[in-house]
């Protein structure tokens, strides 16, 4: 069957007590792209992925699989999907060879280890326990796993959570490469420079709901917020007496256009002959997205 999306979701709602954990939420997942869901903790992200990976139950709505609509998710959809799990669910004794070897001995048809182990950089670690491994490490130790079955779709639930910058950075990398693969990545996260960085579409749920969908240049114009540029001049600032200026001497300036404003301000400064220095530019970010949508910072 031909279909564009790999997942489609209806109107989903899993409801906890008084909880709406996941309030009628309907997902597009295109076929060989990222798609991020990003928001903040207690969202609603884990129960919708648990959902489509079938480890809880919805209480209604509609989920589609490669085109088909399914009453749930049965084994022939579970050999199509991998899952990221939490590194805290190897066991610690397990070196990296044999964990990813359990793994591939769970489904019908598995990858090669080795070649696994040398894609996701662990050849050095082949050899080493999981709780020897530092975070970073048992992350891509568990991207492994989720692509042992060489599957079409490949579920990331919050990689990057408590990884030092560098080894976000290295994770980033080879979520990358799983999209030059071919493979649909479905990523939650609450780093928005996560969503920004590695998606092709990205979804802001809030409390069960989604409150925007698109990709991030989408998303940033419809909040039609100004960016922001930043400068300090060597000396003579009165020349510049129109843009803001704070106690430390910097000027602050708001404009839709950064071309037209950053000539001036340079054109001024030539003429002038004075020099600036320290300038930067700061445009909206899917944080001031939230913020306008929410009224709240995505990470409080
Ligand atoms: P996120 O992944 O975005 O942090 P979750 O899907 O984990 O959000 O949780 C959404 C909401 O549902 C939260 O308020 C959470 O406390 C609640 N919740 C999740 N799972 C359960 C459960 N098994 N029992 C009761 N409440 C739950």
């Amino acid at each position: 069957m031909d279909y564009t999306n790999s997942i489609e979701v209806h109107n989903l709602k899993k409801y906890y007590k008084d909880t709406k954990a996941v309030d009628g939420i309907s997902l597009s997942i295109e076929k060989g792209k990222v798609t991020a869901i990003l928001g903040p903790n207690g969202a609603g992200k884990t129960t919708t992925v648990e959902t489509l990976e079938g480890l809880r139950k919805a209480d209604s709505g509609e989920i589609y699989y490669f085109g088909e609509k399914i009453k749930e998710v049965d084994e022939k959809i579970k050999e199509k999907i991998g899952v990221q799990l939490q590194s805290s669910t190897f066991l610690s004794n397990l070196t990296v060879y044999e964990t990813i070897k359990t793994f591939a001995g769970l489904y019908k048809k598995s990858l090669d280890v080795d070649k696994i182990i040398i894609k996701f950089n662990l050849e050095e670690k082949k050899k080493s326990k999981i709780k020897n491994l530092s975070g970073g490490e048992q992350q891509r130790v568990a991207l492994a796993c989720a692509v042992i079955n060489d599957p079409e779709i490949v579920f990331l639930d919050e990689p990057t959570t408590g990884l030092d910058p560098q080894a976000r950075r290295n994770l980033w990398t080879a979520i990358e490469e799983l999209k030059k693969d071919g493979k649909t990545v479905v990523l939650t996260t609450h780093y928005m420079e996560e969503a920004e960085y590695l998606s092709d579409k990205i979804y802001i749920v809030d409390h069960g709901k989604i409150i925007a969908e698109g990709k991030v240049n989408e998303l940033v114009k419809t909040i039609n917020m100004k960016s922001v540029i930043n400068f300090s001049v060597n000396h003579k600032s009165e020349i510049f007496s129109e843009y803001q200026k704070n106690e430390d001497g910097i000027f602050k300036t708001e404009t839709s256009d950064i071309e037209k404003t950053l000539v001036e301000i340079y054109e001024k400064a030539r003429k002038n002959d004075l020099t600036i220095e320290n300038l930067s530019i700061r445009n909206p970010n899917l944080e001031d997205v939230f913020l306008h949508l929410t009224g709240r910072k995505l990470r409080d």
